[in-house]
């Protein structure tokens, strides 16, 4: 802000709107123009491409002048050089010439000289001008006060207040009100929302709607793209947006799906926060209404509403709306809940007899639903959602006492849901994973974006939307240097690692960069690509899923018998697991890796099974093969580490031991371990190690009886390796072939 703009005063007639929105506008917003901070990530935005410029780009890069300039001097090809070459706009703001004499502050007007020393020197009869100016004009004229144009550094000359050269500017401008006319003067030039045409409180309104945007910092408020609108806007002949419905507003500023829809989406916005405002925001405020907006009671989006008026009985009503807000207050989903609230609804529309109250309420209401839910919904499944959620109210409403006059005989029993068809295996046939792995499929996946993604869920079985709400720092390393990925187990509300290969880390490095080099400070791996200015929001999987299927499109993905096939990001979730079983990986191995949830029992069993299994891996004592002792795993990345060995043997099929090398597709030493340094094993495998030494053994002596001496040179490695091996292994341990816990340095000798 100029310093002459911070010396004027609100323009008058400044009448509040009766909800104190002026009172809520901070300074910068309280102009009847506002500035735009070209660093402001809402209202910003890049810079005009010449060097000089400092207004935002609007238009192929330019500013909307520098455009206009660029087409008059016909277009030049090589625009770097033009930008580089061409001047800065004019602005109004330059000094205005003065009088020549030394020390007269007035605007100078003919022969170099003010009016009124332009009128001595007349007086005086002319003499020589240079001589008369040198001698100061005689003496000084009395000081008056300063020109109130900003920052102008001239006297003020007649009423207006203003300096010679300011007053005639303002003349030619036809007298407009002199504090707006001063304000768009010192603004003239710099991108700038120009609120004066609107009549108050509108002009507030639409004031405080630009300050939300930018304390939101999701979607992008340039001046340019509501300029129109706030044109047409004093033209409704209204003073407040809420003089006119929504409807009503389109309809006056002919707005269609094709026209208008950034500004008519302002527009809606606008009138949503003054309604928030005037109405109050929070449970207090919305509990009490039919319809709530969830983003007053705190949940994302913008119109997404959760609608009671169904429900005619109003016990009912009351009681649903109670339910909704415990389940909402207890982190369940925005969609869960809306789903329960349209069951509920389907079936108070079903009994107007509810209406008599919780005492109407019958059991054999709910076996008359059940007869219509069988017509109105065939698929089993909707049918149990529909069932599980009145039960679900039905239940929550006895444990809470919320309303004793219900009759204890109305439930629904677990008899009352329909049979569910055994599920089908949801893992993918091979053939099918096959072509969505082949590189040249990956590529036309169209947003890079959501082919990252889909590679992530392929890899690691991650649910969506864990995988799309990757954080930006999501590798982290262990000891070995080996990669894992960190995620947000967001289902069970916990942390949880999985160790990925060198390729999946290397293209998760690369997105990470182009992140950093696109936003300052992004939070997200994946940032949504739309209202999304600072890259803090994740990926929608609404989108992700919208791109699969178009992918799947596009590339004709067939099942083996040549039909396009279905897939779903769980899918991978069930494939990726399935084919860790068919490669022996431990199933509480797999179950860690999925991060799973299953029936209460079977977690409790897998649990205690895999701590057991754990426990055993990390009181092992873990040799290589110069049969060193490996330092124990420790901190929040053990348990992955120990899943990534598990995993590695399983897939390299390694006999003897582990592999503690990156997670990778195949190693090219696969039966070499024996001299490699990455492999670690444990006195579990000493058995496997005792025969293979009598065998190595064996084979040395017949190779050297024949001269062999390659092959026996090449086994005496290996036999070096086992004897330091099994050496490590027992050396201050009982030796007992078995994994044993004791690693102190006095226990008894080997037996
Ligand atoms: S040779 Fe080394 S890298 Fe290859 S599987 Fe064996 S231990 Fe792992
Ligand atoms: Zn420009
Ligand atoms: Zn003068
Ligand atoms: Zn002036
Ligand atoms: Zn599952």
């Amino acid at each position: 802000m100029t310093n002459g703009l911070r010396h004027l005063q609100p323009l008058p007639g400044d009448a509040d709107t009766g909800v104190g929105l002026a009172a809520r506008l901070r300074p910068r917003f309280a102009q009847p123009i506002i500035l735009v901070d070209p660093d402001d990530p809402v209202i910003g935005g890049p810079a005009c491409l010449v060097p000089v410029c400092t207004r935002l780009a609007v238009i192929f890069g330019k500013c909307s002048a520098h455009h206009q300039r660029w087409i008059d001097d016909g277009r030049p090809d090589d625009i770097e050089t033009w930008a580089a070459a061409a001047p800065a706009n004019r602005r109004w703001l330059q000094q205005p010439a003065k009088c020549t004499i030394d020390g007269c502050r007035r605007s100078r007007r003919e022969h170099r000289l003010c009016h009124s020393h332009a009128h001595r020197w007349h007086q005086q009869n002319r003499p020589d001008l240079a001589a008369w100016i040198a001698a100061g004009g005689g003496p000084p004229l009395p000081a008056r006060a300063g020109c109130r144009f900003p920052d102008c550094g001239l006297e003020a000359e007649g009423e207006a207040g203003l300096c010679v050269h300011h007053r005639n500017r303002w003349v030619r401008a036809d007298r407009p009100p002199m504090q707006s006319w001063l304000l768009g003067c010192a603004t003239f030039g710099q991108d700038r929302f120009d609120l004066r045409p609107l009549p108050t409180p509108m002009r507030h309104e639409i004031a405080y709607a630009i300050q939300c945007r930018v304390d939101e910092r999701r979607t992008i408020t340039r001046p340019h793209s509501i300029r129109r609108l706030l044109r047409a806007m004093p033209g409704a002949g209204v003073t407040s947006l809420l003089d006119r419905s929504p409807e009503a507003w389109t309809a006056f500023l002919g707005f269609s799906t094709e026209r208008g829809h950034i500004e008519r989406r302002f527009l809606l916005d606008a009138i949503g926060y003054l309604r928030d405002v005037v109405e109050g925001v929070g449970w207090e405020a919305e509990f009490p209404r039919d319809v709530w907006l969830l983003r007053r009671i705190g949940f994302p989006g913008r119109d997404a509403q959760l609608r009671f008026t169904g429900i005619a009985p109003v016990w009912l009503r009351e009681l649903t709306k109670r339910w909704a807000r415990w389940r909402l207050s207890t982190g369940i989903a925005v969609a869960t809940v809306a789903a329960d609230v349209r069951a509920i609804t389907l079936f108070a529309a079903s009994f107007p007899a509810l209406r008599r109250g919780p005492e109407a309420f019958t059991r054999q209401m709910v076996e008359v639903h059940l007869a219509h839910l069988v017509d109105r919904f065939p698929n089993a499944k909707s049918r149990t959602g529909q069932l599980t959620s009145l039960a679900g109210l039905l239940r929550a409403a006895r444990q809470h006492r919320w309303q004793p006059r219900l009759s204890p005989d109305v439930d629904v029993f677990a008899e009352d849901y329909p049979r569910l068809p055994a599920a089908a295996p949801r893992a993918l046939p091979e053939t099918v994973m096959a072509q969505l792995e082949r590189p040249d499929n990956l590529a036309r996946f169209a947003d890079p974006h959501g082919r990252l993604l889909a590679r992530i869920l392929m890899n690691t079985g991650l649910r969506v939307g864990d995988g799309a709400k990757l954080r930006l720092d999501c590798i982290v390393r262990d000891g070995q240097g080996a990669p894992y990925l960190r995620y947000t187990n967001h289902k069970m509300r916990r942390e949880a690692f999985v160790p990925i290969d060198t390729a999946m880390a290397e293209a998760i490095t690369a997105q990470q960069q182009a992140m950093i080099d696109e936003y300052d400070d992004p939070a997200v791996l994946l940032p949504r690509r739309t209202r999304n200015p600072e890259g803090k929001v994740a990926f929608s999987t609404a989108t992700f899923r919208g791109q699969l299927r178009e992918w799947l499109r596009v590339c004709d993905i067939r099942d083996e018998h040549a039909r396009p096939v279905r897939v779903t990001p769980h899918q991978w979730r069930h494939t990726f697991g399935t084919r860790l079983i068919n490669n022996e990986v431990p199933q509480e191995t797999v179950r860690r890796l999925l991060d799973h949830t299953s029936h209460a029992m079977t977690a409790h069993y897998a649990r205690l099974s895999d701590a057991t299994i754990r426990q055993q891996w990390e009181q092992a004592r873990k040799v290589n093969i110069a049969g060193e002792q490996l330092p124990a795993d420790t901190g929040p990345l053990a348990e992955a580490i120990w899943m990534k060995n598990n995993l590695a043997r399983a897939k390299m099929a390694l006999p003897n031991g582990y592999c503690t090398l990156p997670l990778q597709q195949k190693c090219e030493f696969a039966n070499a371990c024996l001299t490699c340094p990455v492999f670690v094993t444990t006195a579990d495998f000493l058995p496997q190690h005792r025969g293979q030494l009598e065998q190595t053994q064996a084979l040395i002596a017949r190779a050297d009886s024949n001269g062999q001496h390659r092959l026996a040179e090449m086994n005496r490695t290996v036999e070096k390796n086992l004897l330091a091996i099994i050496d490590g292994l027992t050396t201050g341990c009982c030796g007992g072939g078995k994994s044993c816990a004791c690693t102190t340095a006095g226990a008894p000798d080997a037996g």
